[in-house]
């Protein structure tokens, strides 16, 4: 990857298919750095859940048969373990799938408002310390793969949740102009610092590394999310005060514009 093609005194046409190959090249080049990133990274956050399991199954080796909360606690905490390893291994996979160009995207015609909806009431289901407040115009559609835009309402209202303390509120709002179709995810949480906002979609890019542990965040939800955009040609973006809230806002193009 280190080969350049020295231009100088090349004629006109030859220097610019230099100039084309050399610019990918260097694509190329970070394109390699990233997925070697990735690969450590990913690797050095499975290896905490696999040291934990393997301290436990010590344990039980040592004392499981003899002392019964010894096994008890044991088999919870290696069930927790293995829980969010699989979590993690299932983001992994899908975003290796999407670098690979595998992802199956199946896009249709579908009501994001109900979809919506939807969402918001499965997760507030589950949720009851946090208010909920729905901005939902009616029958908007979007052409897009329903799971993925499932996927990315979940990914924004989790982190909405996790990040914003017991009694705050959650908006979600969808609204439809002339030019764009507008979703938008907003918290009264602990807000991101300025410094953080524009890395929070890289992948594994905590902004509160021992906070985000806490949550169980894996650090891969909004890079997720990103993927999900990338394959819709929709924007995301996030506002964030520190300690005030946040707000992610997604951009689809109106169809029907
Ligand atoms: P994680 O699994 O850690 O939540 P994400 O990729 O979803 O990973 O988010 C990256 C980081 O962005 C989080 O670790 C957190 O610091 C910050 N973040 C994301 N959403 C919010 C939010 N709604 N409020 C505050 N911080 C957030």
């Amino acid at each position: 990857l280190k080969g350049r093609l020295d231009t100088t005194g090349a004629k006109d046409e030859l220097k610019d298919l230099a100039l084309t190959f050399n610019a990918m090249m260097d694509r190329l080049e970070v394109f390699v750095e990233q997925q070697q990133h990735f690969v450590s990274d990913a690797s050095h956050e499975l290896r905490t859940p696999i040291a934990v399991i393997q301290g436990y199954v010590d344990m039980l080796d040592r004392w499981g048969t003899e002392n019964p909360d010894v096994l008890i606690e044991s088999i919870q905490s290696i069930k927790d373990e293995a829980a969010s390893m699989k979590i993690l291994v299932e983001k992994l996979l899908f975003l290796a799938r999407s670098d690979k160009k595998t992802l199956k995207v199946e896009k249709t015609d579908i009501n994001l408002s109900k979809l919506a909806l939807q969402t918001l009431k499965e997760i507030q289901f589950i949720d009851d310390e946090h208010e909920f407040i729905a901005r939902i115009e009616p029958d908007i559609t979007i052409h897009g793969d329903c799971h993925l835009i499932k996927e990315l309402l979940r990914i924004l209202i989790d982190n909405a949740i996790k990040y914003t303390p017991e009694g705050g509120k959650i908006t979600l709002s969808c609204v439809q102009t002339f030019k764009a179709i507008t979703v938008s995810v907003k918290d009264t949480g602990i807000g991101i610092a300025s410094e953080h906002l524009h890395s929070i979609f890289e992948r594994f890019y905590r902004a509160d590394e021992a906070r985000t542990k806490n949550t169980g965040g894996t650090g891969l939800g909004l890079a997720i999310a990103k993927q999900i955009c990338d394959t819709h040609e929709s924007q995301i973006f996030a506002n964030s005060i520190l300690g005030e809230g946040s707000e992610f806002i997604v951009f689809f193009n109106n169809p029907i514009k």
